[in-house]
């Protein structure tokens, strides 16, 4: 078996060969997309390309690259000894980890992961014994070890109350796919008044398509601004995507309406985040694992071998490394023939 770091992670043995999160020209059949961050996606995949993917990324990469159909998709496959099998990755609604059964061996590949319940709608993975795990490594340094998510949660609700008992808006900022999910189950009960920034309503009606259970009360910006809303129906709460405080959309909110800017990300670890973004508060949530939680993942999937992929790809294989674990980085830089 081969695996190959290219614009994405190739997986190959005799009889078959399949693809994951590739970002540029695809050129074989069988593609694994974890979820559709643009990091992980390419528009360029040949027609007849077999897509692994879950009904939420399926709907997502339709609605951003209208040329592929639905007899693109598929969400399991079997041939001979191997089966492609998806499971929960817990970074995302919809976000899955890929295993790979072949000849009593076991691969997992997990994309962006994490192990933590952080939605309803956001299913943690769930580490289990393999012989080859490929990991994301993007906060793979003990630099990165978070707080208690429900504590973060807890700090943002009590000052975001506060300032909507004053009569003051806020912004709460985070990726639109991901994080905004998070934000809306969390924060959407703070307020009657929920705005939508238009990136953020864009993925949620294609996210609604797929599961109207996911529905909630709210309006889009556009339409509060057309209808001269915002001034008249203060307090409020827009959900938007993370900006710094000096883009002119924000400065505007600040001026006109006096709001609070909330950032969600793991980069609010570090003071400095804030004054960089020129934000009010950052809340250190993240929809990756952090260093502890990566550690933990390897540790209860107990493989043979280890390869870490993105950010901190090297640094944590080396921390693996000294914990007893056979781990190789896999870079652009260092791409590896790597036969087991
Ligand atoms: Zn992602």
């Amino acid at each position: 078996m081969k695996i190959i770091k290219n614009s994405g992670i190739q997986i190959t043995d005799r009889a078959w060969s399949i693809t994951c999160d590739v970002t540029r020209k695809n050129t074989t059949d069988l593609l694994f997309v974890s979820h559709a961050h643009s990091d992980h996606t390419t528009r360029s995949v040949l027609e007849n390309t077999v897509i692994l993917s879950s009904s939420y990324t399926e709907s997502l990469l339709k609605h951003f690259f209208p040329r592929l159909k639905a007899n693109n998709f598929v969400r399991f496959l079997e041939f001979e000894e191997v089966k492609f099998t998806q499971i929960p990755s817990g970074h995302t609604v919809g976000s899955t980890a890929l295993q790979i059964d072949s000849n009593d061996k076991r691969i997992i590949y997990t994309g962006d992961v994490s192990i933590q319940r952080k939605g309803k709608l956001i299913e943690p993975f769930q580490p289990k014994d393999c012989d080859t795990l490929i990991i994301e490594s993007t906060f793979g340094e003990p630099k990165y070890q978070f707080p208690p998510f429900e504590e973060e949660i807890k700090r943002a609700k009590d000052l975001i109350e506060d300032y909507l008992s004053k009569n003051i808006p806020v912004v709460l900022m985070g990726y639109p796919y991901g994080k905004a999910q998070i934000l809306y189950e969390k924060f959407s009960n703070l307020s009657d008044n929920l705005i939508l920034h238009d990136s953020n309503l864009k993925i949620q009606k294609i996210l609604e398509s797929v599961n109207p259970n996911i529905c909630f009360n709210y309006n889009s910006y556009e339409y509060m601004k057309k209808n001269n809303l915002l001034a008249n129906e203060k307090p409020w709460i827009l959900f938007s995507p993370l900006m710094s405080g000096r883009n002119g959309f924000l400065k505007h909110l600040r001026s006109k309406y006096n709001v609070k800017l909330f950032a969600f990300s793991g980069w609010c670890n570090f003071p400095r985040y804030k004054f960089q973004m020129s934000i009010d508060h950052g809340i250190v949530i993240s929809d990756h694992a952090d260093f502890n939680e990566l550690i933990e993942i390897v540790e209860r999937c107990n493989p043979r071998k280890v390869y870490t992929i993105y950010g901190s790809s090297l640094n944590f294989a080396s921390e693996l490394k000294r914990r007893g674990f056979d781990a190789i980085p896999l870079t652009k830089q260092r791409t590896l023939d790597f036969y087991i």
